[in-house]
């Protein structure tokens, strides 16, 4: 969501702009727009996509070494030219580059309006730069310092970078609630929304934290104050991140190479924390705050979209394996209720960016009524891994595809050794099963190689859904969130609509959409339950749905009723989604691009979503 560049140096500042904003395009965005300061400072902006920007800026003054570039994922005011960022003082002297919102902008901008000031777009950050504008001009106050002022009278979430026509030597930067990482070159900064476009130029890095400002200057000098005037000292990261990691490589997208990844990203996520030959699983996190987690009287997971899922197959998991009590909310919803959460909690947030404004906020609040924060997120150094008590990092590497698929199978390894690794702590599962349990585990990738092998089978079926408006996904048990997540992949990505529900639950409702043109897809891997979710086939059959199901190999029932099959090999059950999501996530995949959609950055959707 947003994408935020900026260089200062000695080189030309352009190329390495609109290089970092399509590195920066995964994120989501409807429009972009780019700043140049030569003596003048220059501005393009444009609805669409970073090449229309290109192309417009093609015959335009583009050459000085100090500049800025921005994608926008539209808030406030439609995707258009004007609403795009940078956005500028009246008199053209400063322009800012935002992501987040300005809550209290309406306010701010009647009260701007009486003095004089008049607004071209519809946005919430054009008042944010008047604003700083008419603090700077009251004072005549150095940029750095407008700033500051300015953003003591703002509510909301906000990295900005900020830059002076009068002032040519600095770029300033600030940050609350919304992700800002300054790179430090030689003789040069960079400042990103995240390090994807700074790590060809450099590996050191400081983050900004909450309420700071950073004034770069070409001197070579980093300044960081706090918004109450406290100076700062910067902590230097050196990031150990490989360029290879943000390409797509051999593939077609970065959604299918994600996919691709997982029998290595599961494998990297279990490396280290366990072994099966041995006989130990050790999650570090848990061992960091060994006594607060397994006494815990509950745990609350706070996710949103595909984390969520991630957290009710969680919740299936601690409960049956650690005898653990969990909920599993909405981050969204938890920050905004007056939840009963206390020191007896352990609230664990689960976020592939770690930078999900909800989820965040969600986090605020426990810590605030003293619960244990516990992160599991795949971004290092981002802002939940930062803030939290305890946590793991789920080692993935970069995903890029809009449309998580190896996050969510990393989630999901996480947890399930989360979740062994405090049964046999507690002694809730037996060690033959624990034994069991590991020995499966380290087969998983193994397995997921098998189902990427069934690519074409799957692509073929794929072929004959394609062109539905509607479709049902149900699972029972561990296949549930399984069965909300194909759905959800198919939305996010091919704009059907589709529908997740427990199979049972059909009956309740769902089952008066079925007819002939409604593909069902069903997830009958379930030792368990695989009687009832046959007769749930059944039922669908008997209202002529077209039945897609993932079995099990060798499955003999279901494979007679539905109309195409997909075996997966057998797991021990609580295993299963991290083998039955696979076909599903390559069912999505292959239906997008059918319908021509583009799988890695679909429409409206955002990748880090930074803004409530
Ligand atoms: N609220 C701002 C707008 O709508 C910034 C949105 C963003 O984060 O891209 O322009």
């Amino acid at each position: 969501m947003c994408g935020i560049v900026a260089y200062i140096g000695k080189k030309e500042a352009f190329p390495i702009v609109m290089k970092g904003l399509q590195r920066l395009e995964y994120r989501g965005y409807d429009s972009a727009g780019v700043a140049i300061l030569n003596g003048d400072l220059n501005v393009y902006k444009k609805k669409g996509k970073v090449k229309d920007l290109l192309q417009f800026a093609k015959d335009k003054k583009v050459n000085g070494s100090l500049g800025m570039g921005h994608t926008r994922w539209a808030t406030h005011g439609k995707p258009n030219d004007v609403n795009a960022h940078p956005q500028q003082s009246g008199d053209g002297r400063l322009a800012l580059i935002h992501n987040g919102i300005i809550e209290n902008y309406a306010s701010i901008k009647e009260a701007l309006i009486k003095i004089g000031h008049t607004f071209e777009s519809e946005t919430d950050t054009e008042v944010l730069v008047h604003l700083i504008d008419e603090v700077q001009r009251q004072d005549n106050l150095p940029i750095e310092e407008a700033v500051r002022v300015a953003l003591t009278k703002v509510i909301g979430a906000y990295a900005i970078v900020v830059i002076d026509k009068k002032d040519p030597n600095k770029i300033v930067a600030a940050r609350k609630g919304s992700p800002l990482v300054i790179g430090l070159g030689e003789d040069e900064f960079f400042m990103a929304s995240d390090a994807t476009p700074l790590i060809e130029y450099t590996q050191k890095v400081v983050y900004l934290n909450d309420e700071e400002i950073a004034v770069v200057n070409r001197s070579g000098d980093l300044q960081i104050k706090t918004i109450d005037n406290k100076i700062q000292s910067p902590f230097i990261e050196e990031l150990n991140l490989k360029l290879e990691r943000f390409e797509k490589g051999d593939f077609d997208s970065f959604m299918l190479k994600e996919i691709y990844e997982q029998p290595k990203t599961i494998a990297d996520c279990m490396r280290g924390r366990m072994s099966a030959a041995e006989g130990w699983v050790k999650v570090g996190g848990i061992e960091a705050s060994y006594e607060r987690i397994i006494n815990a009287r509950r745990f609350i997971i706070a996710a949103c979209g595909t984390s969520w899922h991630a957290g009710l197959i969680a919740e299936y998991l601690f409960e049956e394996l650690a005898r653990i009590s969990v909920e599993v909310e909405y981050a969204s919803e938890l920050r905004y209720r007056n939840p009963i959460i206390d020191e007896n909690d352990v609230i664990i947030a689960l976020s592939q960016s770690g930078e999900t404004a909800d989820t965040l906020a969600a986090l605020e609040l426990a810590k605030n009524k003293k619960a244990l924060i516990y992160g599991v997120v795949n971004v290092v150094g981002s802002s939940i891994a930062r803030m939290t008590d305890s946590g793991s990092y789920i080692h993935a590497g970069p995903e890029i595809g809009v449309a998580s698929t190896k996050a969510f199978t990393g989630q999901v390894t996480l947890l399930t050794l989360m979740a062994i690794h405090l049964g046999y702590a507690k002694g809730t599962i037996p060690r033959s099963y624990y034994l069991q349990l590991l020995d499966e585990l380290e087969n998983i990738p193994k397995k997921v190689e098998k189902i990427l092998e069934k690519n074409s089978h799957i692509k073929y079926i794929a072929q004959e859904i394609k062109d539905a408006t509607n479709a049902l996904y149900l699972g029972r048990g561990y296949n549930f969130p399984v069965a909300l997540e194909g759905a959800l992949k198919l939305k996010e990505i091919s704009y059907i609509h589709a529908e997740g529900y427990p199979a049972a639950e059909m009956k309740h409702g769902p089952i008066a959409l079925i007819d002939e043109n409604m593909p069902v897809i069903v997830i009958a891997t379930n030792k368990s339950a695989y009687e009832k979710i046959a007769s749930n086939v059944q039922e669908v059959k008997a209202r002529k749905g077209k039945i897609i199901a993932i079995v099990n190999e060798g499955d003999q029932e279901i494979r007679k009723i539905a109309d195409y099959c997909i075996e997966i090999p057998y797991t021990d059950e609580p295993l299963t989604p991290l083998l039955s999501v696979i076909p599903l996530q390559l069912l999505s995949y292959h239906i997008a691009i059918m319908r021509d959609c583009n799988v890695d950055q679909p429409r409206n959707l955002a990748k880090s979503v930074t803004v409530e």
